[in-house]
């Protein structure tokens, strides 16, 4: 089975690949010629992963599945949420984006948040879409020099160190996007 996994997140790819079974071949957006920005213009995430799915299936033909992450901040009113990856400009910095969140924490008390991962599955002409949700704290400075994104401070719940910290396996046992994918996996299974 040929799937299209609609990101140019090359780690994205990587923590998906570990997880999906080999009978199952993914391409890229870049295999199907897709150069373009996909759009994602929805006001939440689950919004964005279903506009991403529709736009590859509509735009290129392809079953394929999207996926929207978060990171929901409890103090902050569950912001960034669908504003993470802008959170501090139309850049995408990872390392802009975790100074001002660690910023706008720093007087805060309650540094619970989670990580919430939706991913939209376009497949024999149907939608589907499956979540996974990761609950942890925000540090007070960046640990670790492995994963992306707001990786170096989020510390899942029952660990002493971040996502950062940990190899790909032990992040997707417990991640957002492992927890997804495998409610993905047993969709597929069962098709
Ligand atoms: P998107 O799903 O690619 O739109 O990601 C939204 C934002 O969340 C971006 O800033 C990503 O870097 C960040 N992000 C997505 N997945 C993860 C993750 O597994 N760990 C840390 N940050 C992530």
């Amino acid at each position: 089975m040929q799937l299209v996994f609609a990101t140019n997140n090359l780690n994205k790819v990587k923590e998906v690949q570990a997880l999906i079974p080999a009978h199952i071949k993914l391409l890229t957006l870049k295999d199907i010629g897709c150069f373009e920005d996909v759009p994602e213009t929805q006001p939440d995430i689950k919004g964005n992963a279903i506009q991403k799915a529709e736009y590859i299936k509509q735009n290129y033909g392809y079953d394929c599945f999207a996926d929207d992450t978060g990171l929901e901040v409890d103090a902050l009113n569950g912001q960034p949420g669908v504003f993470s990856a802008r959170y501090a400009g139309p850049q995408r910095n990872d390392s802009d984006n975790m100074d001002l969140l660690l910023n706008n924490l720093k007087d805060k008390n309650n540094r619970n948040a989670q990580f919430k991962t939706v991913i939209a599955l376009h497949i024999n002409n149907k939608l589907d879409t499956f979540t996974g949700i990761c609950k942890g704290e925000i540090t007070t400075v960046k640990h670790g020099e492995k994963g992306f994104g707001y990786d170096p401070i989020f510390k899942p719940n029952g660990y002493t160190y971040t996502f950062a910290e940990m190899d790909l396996t032990e992040k997707n046992s417990i991640g957002h996007r492992g927890k997804a994918v495998q409610l993905l996996v047993n969709f597929l299974n069962n098709l």
